[in-house]
């Protein structure tokens, strides 16, 4: 078991703090007081300078022109621009490798290349009113129509969709051989038939909406389906195991950044003549949130060396799980006792720590809520044992 940063990894980590210091939190009031807008032109600057850094690239195989690099620096760099609040680090669309294995050659060209570039930006609709935590329970269907699919159904909490030109959307197939079967398709943002039920206000202040769309027969060209009839599951698994390694890391960077403003006002706030690290019940909170974040960043980096060693894909999906559901509440609980060690100060909207509660509170529930990742560690405790789910 082995997951020390390399120097590579270490170089990267350094980057990405820079990116997420210098261009994206002097951002974080404005976009708080202005329903997560930013001024013209910032949200293009930004995505430019991460195109030009490769991040849309990071995880992208070098053989179609991304950077392949190990998950550990990959995880590296997420901790840094989790350390930003109201999403600001999401300025740019990612390539991730399972596409380059699920997709078409058609598809690589036409969707995963221009993401590397910054010219696709896609959302992802599978959660609906009677679906969330079972996907495989989904009422959306795909009906075979000669050289077309037609979709309809509806889909809830669509993340980006305002700022997408492309939605993957995941359906069940309606007639034929594999009726029942889900598949992905790639399906335009703007298609006729597809419209916005309504764009419901969230806990935390976005420009990422997350509206409820409409399918009203929506008709996409049969080379839109990502892979075949019946792989849709598979690949929503992939999906999912990336986003929550890359979510317990960004949950390692807020718990840090939090961990080192409480730090910094505890030593510089004075009450009764003392500054206030001097109270031990401030140093409990303080070492508690500390060793929270240690342990939390261990358990997500050792996942991601576990993908770097070709540890079995089961056991990493678990290990995925451990990691979301570890890093989630604890960047909670951190993030907690932070507003209580900023005091009053700590309800304020342009403190860190007031944006982060809020902001944080989702991690514990999209992409697979904490219940469903202890669902998933059991059963692979169930099927392989201990051993085999956490190693010796
Ligand atoms: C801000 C936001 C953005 C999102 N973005 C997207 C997106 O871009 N695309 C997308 O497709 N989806 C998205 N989602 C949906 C998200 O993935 C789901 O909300 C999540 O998976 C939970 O589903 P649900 O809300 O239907 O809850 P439910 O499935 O209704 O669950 C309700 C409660 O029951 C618990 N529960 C359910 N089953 C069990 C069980 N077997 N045992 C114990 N407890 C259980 C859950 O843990 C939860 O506490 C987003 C959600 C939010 C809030």
């Amino acid at each position: 078991m082995s997951f020390a940063l390399d120097p590579e990894a270490i170089a990267w980590a350094a980057k990405a703090r820079a990116f997420a210091d210098e261009q994206l939190m002097p951002y974080e009031g404005e976009a708080e007081m202005n329903a997560g807008r930013l001024p013209p032109g910032v949200a293009e600057r930004h995505e430019r300078l991460a195109v030009e850094m490769g991040l849309p690239r990071l995880d992208a195989p070098k053989a179609h022109g991304g950077l392949g690099l190990p998950m550990l620096t990959q995880v590296a760099v997420y901790e840094q621009l989790g350390r930003v609040t109201n999403a600001l680090c999401w300025c740019y669309p990612e390539a991730q490798a399972w596409m380059f294995e699920a997709f078409s050659a058609d598809q690589i060209e036409r969707y995963a290349k221009p993401m590397m570039t910054g010219d696709c930006h896609v959302c992802y609709a599978i959660t609906e009113e009677d679906a969330g935590s079972d996907p495989s329970e989904i009422a959306t269907t795909a009906r075979r129509d000669g050289e077309h699919y037609v979709i309809t159904g509806e889909k809830w909490h669509v993340t980006s969709y305002n700022l997408a030109d492309t939605v993957i959307v995941q359906a069940a197939i309606a007639g034929g051989d594999h009726d029942g079967a889900h598949a992905l398709f790639f399906c335009p943002a703007h298609p006729e038939g597809l419209s916005v039920v309504r764009t419901p206000q969230y806990t935390h202040t976005y420009n990422h909406h997350h509206p409820v769309l409409k399918f009203d027969a929506v008709r996409v060209p049969v080379r839109n389906r990502i892979g075949k009839e019946g792989d849709g599951m598979g690949y929503t698994h992939a999906w999912f195991r990336h986003e929550r390694l890359m979510i317990a890391a960004r949950c390692c960077g807020a718990a840090e950044r939090l961990i080192e403003e409480a730090l910094a006002f505890a030593k510089a706030r004075i009450v009764s003549g003392n500054p206030i690290i001097a109270y031990q019940l401030i140093q409990a909170m303080l070492a508690d949130s500390a060793m929270d974040l240690h342990a939390a960043r261990l358990i997500t980096r050792e996942a991601a060396a576990a993908h770097d060693r070709g540890d079995d894909l089961k056991v990493l999906h678990a290990r995925c799980s451990l990691a979301k559901l570890n890093a989630s509440e604890m960047a909670f609980r951190v993030a907690d006792r932070a507003v209580q060690i900023f005091g009053g100060r700590g309800y304020m909207r342009d403190n860190v720590a007031e944006r982060f509660l809020r902001e944080v509170r989702v991690d514990r529930i999209w992409e697979g809520t904490s219940e469903i990742q202890r669902l998933i560690i059991a059963r692979a405790l169930e099927r392989r044992g201990l051993e085999a789910t956490i190693g010796a």
